[in-house]
């Protein structure tokens, strides 16, 4: 469904480049195919072997980015940054990625995540003298990399990595190195891939093929790859642990092109419908998915009860953000912006509606009863998700736990609010059968928290959620 209608974003994508004297160009390409994680801000370090520029702002990679300001961005190696604000935490000042410059050079910093222990962190390092710039939980790696001392940076940069908590991937790059790091369990999606002779890292593998690059393989929890003009090295800062990569990268987040632990997201997503069929069939004329992320459960399904897919509904993709929002009263003489029934398809069918998550339920009811309004006799609704009860602490804004409606509310008394016929979540177990890799242990490499509430790092008494922050 669309981002915006549900009230669940994605914080960030990254994607860096070394070796190429198009660094900056090529990360901006790399970042517009990322632009669904995030379109609150964005930037572009480079470094041409002797200073780190940047360009950075708020608003879409487009809107940040200038044909004529891009020529001077000219250098070897670039780390780039596309970000997902909460209200108040949109300032330029937290724009990625962050730039610090010292007597010793420059190091900039490029983060997908959320550390739980931030804020522990920043009293810390507060109480010892720092002084932080910006609200982002990003900087503390930053000052912890400082206070390393006189080791190399790889070493301050492993040890500031052992002080965090949480999901994070990293992009550090000075003049002269860039630095990938994933946190242990690889809660978030980081890929490497070859571009030619360099090498490039992307939240996402869909970047590689807008790019030209071939995808090489994953950054593995735990694991810092250092790259220079020396070449390519990797060391680790954390031992072996089974991984929880977010299921909603799955789901709902990545784009379908992409590969994420090496499964196909459309493929993972039919999967889901798959599934789904299985436990929750339903008796309809018609299957249709809410553009865009149902679109793949929703042939899943349908491919396995035997009935039609078809579009019932259309997305408007010229909605944008100084789209003039209509007043309340149009709203209620139908004026409907951002998603419309296809009257033709639905009107006296059976029809079942796939999404992928609910998340405050206002959304669901509103397709619902549009569906209905252009003649659909009954409307089922199959969700390829969980029920989402707990929100998230580790980058994802799922809302706060009293505005997820399944955090206090029955299945049947959320049919109820949203006015179906029936509806059916898929289950934990058919979630981690549809995706999960059989080979690791009970959630199957799976990050399942904001449905089970088995978080799987500490939480902290202060640990920001998503939603909160800044
Ligand atoms: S809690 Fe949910 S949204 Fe957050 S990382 Fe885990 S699976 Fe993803």
């Amino acid at each position: 469904m669309l981002a915006e209608l549900k009230g669940l974003n994605e914080e960030c994508g990254i994607f860096g480049i070394w070796g190429h004297p198009d660094s900056a160009q090529i990360t901006y390409y790399g970042l517009h195919s990322l632009q669904h994680r995030g379109q609150e801000g964005a930037g572009i370090v480079v470094t041409d072997g002797e200073k780190l520029k940047t360009i950075k702002g708020t608003g879409l990679v487009t809107e940040v980015f200038k044909q004529d300001e891009m020529t001077d961005l000219y250098g070897k190696a670039a780390i780039g940054h596309v970000r997902y604000a909460t209200a108040g935490g949109g300032g330029y000042e937290n724009v990625q990625p962050l730039l610090f410059r010292s007597q010793s050079g420059g190091l900039a910093l490029a983060h997908n995540g959320n550390l739980v222990n931030a804020n522990a962190l920043k009293h810390q390092l507060e109480g010892q003298g720092s002084i932080f710039q910006t609200t982002s939980d990003t900087e503390v790696l930053a000052h912890l990399i400082k206070r390393g001392g006189n080791l190399p940076l790889n070493d301050r940069v492993k040890n500031a990595l052992t002080m965090l908590k949480g999901a994070y991937a990293f992009l550090v790059m000075t003049e002269d190195e860039m630095m990938i790091a994933l946190d242990p369990l690889g809660m978030r999606p980081l890929s490497l891939g070859r571009l030619g002779d360099a090498y490039v890292v992307a939240s996402e593998t869909c970047a590689f093929d807008v790019v030209g690059a071939t995808y090489e393989r994953e950054v593995e929890p735990g694991e810092l790859i250092i790259i220079s003009d020396e070449g390519i090295r990797t060391e680790r800062f954390s031992g072996f642990q089974s991984r929880a990569i977010c299921s909603m990268e799955y789901i709902y987040f990545a784009r379908p092109d992409s590969n994420v632990g090496r499964i196909n997201v459309h493929s993972a997503r039919k999967n889901l419908g798959r599934w789904l069929a299985l436990e929750a069939p339903a008796e309809a004329d018609v299957v249709t998915g809410v553009p865009d992320s149902s679109i793949s459960a929703a042939i899943g399904y349908a491919e396995a009860m035997g009935i039609p897919y078809e579009i019932g509904l259309i997305k408007n993709r010229y909605v944008g953000r100084t789209f003039i929002q209509p007043s309340q009263s149009l709203r209620e003489q139908g004026v409907k912006m951002k998603l419309s029934p296809v009257r033709g398809i639905v009107e006296g069918k059976r029809v079942v509606m796939v999404d992928d998550s609910i998340v405050r339920g206002t959304t669901s009811r509103r397709i619902v009863n549009m569906l209905r309004q252009a003649g659909a006799t009954e409307v089922h609704v199959r969700i390829s998700s969980p029920p989402i009860k707990n929100p998230c602490y580790y980058g994802i804004d799922t809302s706060t736990r009293e505005e997820l409606i399944a955090s206090s509310r029955s299945v049947e008394e959320i049919r109820q609010i949203i006015g179906a016929d029936s509806l059916s979540f898929i289950s934990n177990e058919g979630l981690l059968s549809a995706i999960g890799r059989p080979d690791m242990d009970e959630n199957r490499g799976q990050c399942m928290a904001c449905f089970t509430g088995k978080y799987p790092t500490e939480i902290f008494p202060d640990t920001v959620h998503p939603h909160e922050k800044c």
